[in-house]
């Protein structure tokens, strides 16, 4: 069922159209027009609520990560995505790259045979990993994940980030002084082999990650655009709240989806381990403390509250649940100012082994 905001509220659902007003009426000015038009739809999946990409499909506003270290093992993804499907997560977000689609793809299998849910219920994306953006093999690395994961289709396939690396079979391909071999295609080739793929059903929506304002508009302006990009995702946190790119992206009809959004993975591989601890800031534990919720619940309903989509990872059952209990409490507007006041523009994942490509997306403000 569809509402636009100008329309009431319904009691049922009255929690996730209330997330829908506020932030129509914190964004002033500019924005508040594109944010007017944008349409809010609302699904009964357990509390959750869903926001309309501009291709029409509905994507749940919560949802499950499932990238995790190396040295945890990979069975660990199908008990965890398990647990997540049955406290109610139906947007499960992977990537080629994570290496572990076989064993989310599990969890999925086995929750649709035993009946929690069907197919059709749940919202999967996966991402095309850097060394297939070459337009002959985006198909392919799609299809390898399609394959691991026994599925037909995904619902959001996005290009995982905009610099290319050499294709082949190593995921980080790297020369003999250990340097990322990169190599530049354009990215609006791999854009058109994406158009492709979801004409050919294997995708029903596609979009992008780590894609700054610029690289976003090549691929708007790009002559003869059959499918505008349906999402960014990207870092957002109160660290780096990504105000302007927001805007940007709200002015486009392109929906932002929040990673790291409880601070990270904090994965020593990526991340440098002097990165402050964000569920440990004091503004995030004094709201936390004041609504009875945890300084991780705080940070989640934040993006809810600002119209971005949110992605929460972990594999902890009791942290699982947590992160699902969102719907049923509320930031006021000056929690919501003292969260915007923490912004400093720190990056966890500064994805340095692509810093010398050209389109090395974090350069640019935003
Ligand atoms: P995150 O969601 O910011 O945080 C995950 C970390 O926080 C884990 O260490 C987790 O540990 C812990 N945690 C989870 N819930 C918690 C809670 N309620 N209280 C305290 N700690 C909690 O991590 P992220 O992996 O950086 O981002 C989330 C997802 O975004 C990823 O899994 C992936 O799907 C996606 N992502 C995409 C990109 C991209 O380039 N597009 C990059 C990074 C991430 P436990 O598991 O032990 O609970």
């Amino acid at each position: 069922m569809t509402w636009s905001r100008q329309q009431g509220s319904r009691d049922r659902n009255k929690e996730c159209w209330s997330l829908a007003f506020y932030s129509a009426q914190v964004n002033q000015g500019k924005e508040r027009q594109s944010l007017i038009a944008w349409t809010v739809d609302i699904m009964d999946l357990k509390h959750s609520c869903s926001v309309k990409l501009n291709d029409g499909h509905l994507m749940p506003m919560l949802g499950f990560g499932t990238f995790a270290s190396e040295e945890i093992p990979k069975s660990k993804a199908t008990e965890a995505t398990k647990v997540a499907i049955d406290v109610g997560f139906r947007h499960i977000d992977a990537a080629y790259f994570y290496q572990n689609e076989e064993e989310v793809g599990q969890a999925l299998r086995d929750k649709i045979a035993d009946g929690t849910v069907k197919r059709e219920d749940l919202f999967y994306t996966t991402k095309i990993w850097t060394t297939f953006f070459r337009p002959e093999l985006v198909r392919q690395c799609l299809e390898r994940s399609l394959k691991k994961l026994g599925l037909d289709y995904v619902d959001l396939c996005i290009i995982h980030m905009p610099t290319a690396m050499q294709p082949g079979e190593e995921l980080m391909p790297k020369d003999a002084n250990g340097k990322a071999i990169l190599e530049t295609v354009d990215i609006r080739d791999t854009w058109e082999a994406l158009e492709k793929c979801k004409d050919a059903g294997l995708s029903k929506s596609i979009g992008v990650s780590n894609f700054n304002h610029k690289q976003l508009e090549l691929i708007l302006n790009k002559p003869g655009l059959k499918y505008k990009p349906t999402c960014n995702q990207v870092e957002c946190h109160p660290y780096l709240n990504q105000s302007k790119l927001l805007e940007f992206c709200n002015s486009k009809g392109i929906v932002l989806v929040a990673y790291s959004a409880l601070g990270s993975h904090r994965d020593p591989n990526w991340i440098s381990s002097d990165s402050p601890y964000l569920l440990e800031d004091p503004v995030l534990m004094t709201i936390a403390k004041k609504h009875n919720r945890t300084p991780g619940q705080v940070a989640l309903r934040y993006q809810l509250q600002r119209g971005v989509v949110v992605l929460a990872k972990s594999f902890n059952e009791k942290r699982i649940k947590e992160n699902f209990q969102v719907f049923d409490f509320e930031l006021t507007s000056e929690d919501m100012k003292a969260i915007d006041s923490l912004n400093r523009n720190f990056r966890y994942s500064k994805m340095s082994f692509a810093m010398d490509h050209p389109y090395y997306p974090f350069l640019e403000e935003y």
